[in-house]
């Protein structure tokens, strides 16, 4: 690993203030990201931040490295949430920014510096949150397509349909089944049970209309299932070599999209087209500079990690 200074901030994990009536909560940055959901949990309430990540993030890690999930097409990212910070500056002061409320219009928000910014800029000591209630209930559907014009388009269909979508992501490759062969349209729908009811139906009718190979409300197995190849990659994948993460304005991902899977039919993607996020698996062949000359002509940005990852310039090409 390559890193200027080490500093363990594991003993940074006691702060824990949180007002449920308020839906704030803050906590010390080396606390794990799990312990803090796991708090918020007992009032019914969460960061609604679901990253990746395998128990041993912390609060600060998944708020400096930004690290989002797929619960990003309704909720955002760290920037829609975090409402406060504490810092130790370059200079050993501790500097405040933002406050515990919900509502802070007053002044420069300079949270947001330190959101993605790798502790360039300074050690976070605490941060807070704005929180959302869990919903009551959760469903998924999936459905799988041969074209990812034909996954993209119902993935359009669907966000401009009235039912309430929690995460929606469309993927291919390593992030479904092993041997899959189809786009995987996966989609979390959240609310009251009887609302779901009604979402259910409303999606079932898209769904029957459409070009699926096959689709249908995923089995409490089935959905665990689905969620956890679609973050963590299917169980014959070998850890990826590198991956790329690209933002790009939402109008450009269907071409993008197209480009990949033309120029490299077996290319592994994993797509949130209302967020303009593509997520690409590079291997040790893949032609960097090609997709990254493509990427910036359609006004994206790119990073990247992973092997061959070492300097600044490799990570943010
Ligand atoms: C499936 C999967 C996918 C992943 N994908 C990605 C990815 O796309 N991008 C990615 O970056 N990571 C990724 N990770 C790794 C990991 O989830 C994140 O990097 C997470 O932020 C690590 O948290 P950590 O507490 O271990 O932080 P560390 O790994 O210790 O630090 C992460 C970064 O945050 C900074 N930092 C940590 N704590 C603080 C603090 N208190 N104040 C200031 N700066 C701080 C560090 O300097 C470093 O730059 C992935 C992990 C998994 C399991």
């Amino acid at each position: 690993k390559q890193f200027d200074i080490g500093i363990d901030l594991k003993n940074l994990a006691s702060c824990f203030r949180h007002t449920p009536e308020d839906l704030t909560a803050t906590f010390a940055a080396g606390m794990l990201f799990s312990e803090a959901q796991e708090k918020l949990k007992e009032s019914g309430q969460w960061i609604p931040l679901n990253p990746p990540e395998n128990g041993t993030s912390t609060v600060g890690g998944i708020i400096s490295a930004n690290r989002f999930g797929l619960r990003r097409h309704r909720h955002g990212t760290a920037r829609d949430w975090v409402i406060a910070t504490t810092v130790v500056n370059g200079e050993g002061k501790i500097v405040k920014a933002g406050a515990n409320v919900v509502k802070n219009v007053s002044g420069y928000d300079m949270n947001k510096l330190y959101i993605g910014a790798r502790g360039t800029l300074g050690i976070l000591l605490d941060i807070s949150f704005k929180l959302a209630p869990i919903p009551e209930k959760r469903i998924t559907f999936r459905a799988c397509f041969s074209t990812p014009e034909e996954a993209l388009g119902m993935s359009n269909q669907i966000n401009n349909s009235p039912v309430e979508v929690e995460a929606l992501t469309v993927v291919k490759g390593r992030w479904t089944a092993a041997k899959a062969k189809h786009w995987w349209v996966l989609i979390e729908l959240m609310g009251t049970e009887q609302s779901l009811a009604d979402q259910s139906t409303v999606l079932s009718s898209i769904l029957e209309k459409s070009s699926a190979n096959r689709w249908g409300e995923a089995s409490k197995e089935d959905t665990q299932f689905y969620w956890k190849t679609t973050q963590f990659g299917n169980n014959e994948a070998s850890p990826p070599f590198a991956e790329a993460t690209i933002s790009i304005p939402k109008s450009k991902v269907e071409q993008l999209v197209y480009n990949f899977s033309v120029g490299e039919p077996d290319c592994s993607l994993k797509i949130l087209p209302a967020s303009g996020s593509v997520i690409l698996e590079l291997t040790e062949g893949s032609d960097r500079s090609t997709f990254i000359d493509q990427v910036s002509e359609m006004g994206g940005t790119v990073e990247i990690i992973g092997s061959g990852v070492s300097s600044v310039e490799d990570r943010w090409p």
